[in-house]
């Protein structure tokens, strides 16, 4: 039971053979909510949906979209990227164990199934996800990099935006995107791309030393910060601090089009006092700069 919702956590069993759904079913359901899918598609569509799984047991091999590629696809989608996925695989093929955690699952469990050990992993990994969620909650962080997450950056928003108002003083918005993040997760793999993320997350707070300013991951590879009180001259300074910290983590990007190390793109907009756009017209102004950033040629700053 999850002490911060009182419900049986739910997981979703995806197998292209009956019996396995049977087995895996019958030695969990007395714990578990147990729904499943018996190819790829349709565990895409059922884990994208209001009420999502808490742990996916994903079948390695199946016909047509195989469990390694359902993964990658469960990990591309914000709405789906936190489920933890448990690969289910036949004993002999060890080898494909390091593709699994490549693509972002977090565990193995082998045919023929141990019971005792998959009901022990199962509920290892349950109660890491619910602890991490409460996280989230409780202290409105980011899970993964530990900086402000998207509520609370939303609610900052309104705040700073109130108050830059009353106060008749400047308010950059910033938005930041990681760029080729694509190609550095399906080169790098999926633990080395979360890797990457934490550095960048903390390359930003790092370029942000004045009380008051919000780091935050919007979601995915996307952060923002609000800077208080900071005019457009102050924003361009700010994006260039950000970029050479970036720079100075030197991590390498074999595959990027725009640099050999990780590069990002940013995108500000500064509102002046008098100005009368809303917080989201802000935000939207910021986030069409940061695709102008994209558009020229990224590794680059924008401002408005
Ligand atoms: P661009 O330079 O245009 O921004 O290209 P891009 O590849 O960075 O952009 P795109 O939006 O196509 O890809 C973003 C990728 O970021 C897809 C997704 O797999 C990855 N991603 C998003 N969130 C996470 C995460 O939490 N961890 C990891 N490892 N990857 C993530
Ligand atoms: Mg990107
Ligand atoms: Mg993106």
């Amino acid at each position: 039971m999850n002490p911060a919702t009182g419900k049986r956590a739910y997981l979703l069993i995806v197998d292209d053979t009956p019996t396995n759904i049977q087995l895996l079913a019958e030695a969990l359901s007395t714990q578990y909510k147990i729904r499943f899918a018996t190819n790829g598609p349709k565990a895409l569509q059922m884990a994208d949906q209001a009420e999502p799984p808490d742990l996916i047991l994903l079948d390695v091999m199946m016909p047509g979209m195989d469990g390694y590629e359902v993964c990658r696809k469960l990990k591309e989608n914000d709405a789906t990227r936190n489920i933890p996925v448990i690969f289910v695989t036949a004993k002999n093929e060890i080898e494909s164990q390091e593709r699994g955690f490549n693509v972002g699952g977090v565990d193995y469990i082998t045919k023929p199934f141990d019971l005792a050990l998959v009901r022990a992993r199962v509920r290892t990994h349950v109660n890491l996800k619910w602890r991490t969620d409460l996280l989230e909650q409780l202290a409105n962080l980011d899970g993964l990099t530990g900086i402000a997450n998207r509520r609370r950056f939303n609610e900052m928003l309104e705040a700073e935006w109130k108050r830059a108002g009353r106060a008749d003083t400047p308010l950059t918005l910033l938005m930041m995107d990681v760029d080729h993040f694509k190609l550095y997760n399906d080169h790098y793999g999926h633990g080395a791309g979360d890797d990457c993320l934490r550095e960048i997350a903390d390359a930003l707070a790092a370029a942000l030393p004045r009380t008051g300013d919000v780091a935050a991951r919007y979601g995915g590879e996307e952060f923002a910060a609000i800077l208080p009180g900071c005019s457009r001259e102050g924003a361009a300074a700010v994006a260039e601090r950000i970029q050479s910290l970036v720079a100075a983590k030197v991590i390498p990007h074999a595959k990027s089009a725009t640099a050999s190390n990780v590069t990002v793109s940013i995108g500000t907009c500064t509102l002046e006092p008098g100005d009368p756009r809303s917080h989201t017209e802000v935000l939207e102004a910021a986030d069409q700069a940061l695709y102008r950033a994209k558009q020229e040629g990224r590794n680059r700053a924008y401002h408005v």
